[in-house]
C-alpha cells in the first residue's frame, strides 16, 4: 500500500453537475500524474478552500469539526455547498488506502473549477506526515509580523475572507520566508492596531499560571480544530481556558506559549522576537500525546 493517495470527487457539490454523470462518487488517481486543468480557478486565482485533517493510527481527528469548517469556508466564498457525505466517504477511503502509519494527514481541496464551467473541482490527498519530533520537543523561534489589517475586519470587510480557510496562501508562505530571514521558523500575525492574531498555519495558545488562553475567534482568525481539542485537554486536566484580546507586550509575559495546528500538532514557542519564552516540556508532551491519541 502507498504512503500517498489521491482521490478525486466526481461531484463535490450536489448543487453543481457531476464531472462524469453516472460515474462513481470518487475515484483514486495517480499522485504523480497531472489531474487538474491549468484553467482551474484554484490554480489561476487561488479561488478555493481546503482542510488539512490529522490522521492518527488510521483515524481522522476532529473530523466533524473539519467538515463543518469546510462548509463554512465554502459559504464565505459563495462556492457550491460541498456534499459533506461524499467528502466524508472520499476522505475515509483515502485513509483506508494509505499504508498504516502512526501519523498521516488528508488535505481536502475544493476549488471553483474552470471559469464558466460551473463544476467545482474537489480532491482529497492523503500522505504520511513528516516527523515533527524536534519542533514538538525543542520548540521553535517565532517572530511577530504585522498582518496589515485591523482586528475587526471580519465585521467591517467580510469580503477579505478573514477566518475562511482559502487556498490563497502565498502570503502565509511569504511570512515564513521573512521569519527565516530573521532567524526564526514561524510567525504570529499582529493586527495593524496591535492585537495578537494567529500563525500563518496555526492557532496561538499561551499559559498564564493555570489558565490556557487563545486569541478571541472574533478577531478575523481561523477557528482552530486543534485549539478546541487543546482546550478539552486543559479542562480534563483541571486547567482553566479563556479567549482573550492580547497585545504583543502582554504575550511576552506569558509563562509558556504554543502554535497548534492539525498535522504538526502543539509546538512550543522557545523565543518570541529574540526574547526567550519558557518551554513547558511536560505540558507540551502531554498535549501532543492527547492530540495524537484522539479517537475522532
Ligand atoms: N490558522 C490558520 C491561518 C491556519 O491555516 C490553520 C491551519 O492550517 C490554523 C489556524 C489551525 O487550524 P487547525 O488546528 O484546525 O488545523
Amino acid at each position: 500500500m502507498p504512503s500517498q493517495v489521491l482521490t478525486i470527487l466526481n461531484q463535490p457539490s450536489a448543487d453543481a453537475p457531476a464531472h462524469e454523470p453516472g460515474a462513481s462518487p470518487f475515484r483514486f488517481a495517480d499522485v504523480a500524474s497531472p489531474q487538474l486543468s491549468m484553467l482551474d480557478l484554484g490554480v489561476t486565482r487561488g479561488d478555493g478552500i481546503f482542510e488539512s485533517i490529522s490522521v492518527g493510527n488510521g483515524r481522522a481527528q476532529a473530523f466533524d469539526h473539519h467538515l463543518s469548517r469546510f462548509a463554512q469556508s465554502a459559504a464565505r466564498l459563495d462556492l457550491p455547498t460541498p456534499d459533506l457525505e461524499v467528502w466524508r466517504e472520499a476522505i475515509l477511503a483515502t485513509i483506508d488506502a494509505l499504508d498504516d502509519a502512526e501519523e498521516s494527514f488528508v488535505k481536502a481541496v475544493l476549488t471553483r473549477g474552470i471559469e464558466g464551467d460551473g463544476r467545482p473541482s474537489g480532491w482529497a490527498f492523503g500522505s504520511h506526515s513528516p516527523d515533527f519530533t524536534r519542533e514538538r520537543t525543542e520548540g521553535i523561534r517565532v517572530v511577530l509580523l504585522d498582518r496589515g489589517y485591523r482586528h475587526d475586519i471580519q465585521h467591517t470587510s467580510p469580503w477579505l475572507l478573514a477566518g475562511a480557510k482559502t487556498i490563497s496562501y502565498a502570503v502565509n508562505r511569504a511570512v515564513v520566508r521573512e521569519a527565516e530571514r530573521r532567524g526564526a521558523e514561524d510567525v504570529i500575525f499582529v493586527s495593524s492596531d496591535g492585537i495578537v492574531l494567529e500563525g500563518p498555519t496555526s492557532t496561538l495558545i499561551f499559559r498564564r499560571g493555570n489558565t490556557l488562553a487563545t486569541p478571541h475567534v472574533d478577531l478575523g482568525i481561523l477557528e482552530g480544530t486543534t485549539q478546541a481539542n487543546v482546550f478539552r485537554f486543559a479542562e480534563e486536566r483541571g486547567l482553566s481556558t479563556s479567549y482573550e484580546v492580547v497585545t504583543p507586550e502582554s504575550l511576552q509575559s506569558a509563562d509558556a506559549a504554543w502554535l497548534v495546528s492539525s498535522v504538526r500538532l502543539a509546538v512550543p514557542i522557545s523565543a518570541l522576537d529574540d526574547k526567550p519564552v519558557g518551554v513547558d516540556s511536560e505540558l507540551s508532551a502531554a498535549m501532543n500525546s492527547y492530540l495524537r491519541n484522539l479517537r475522532d
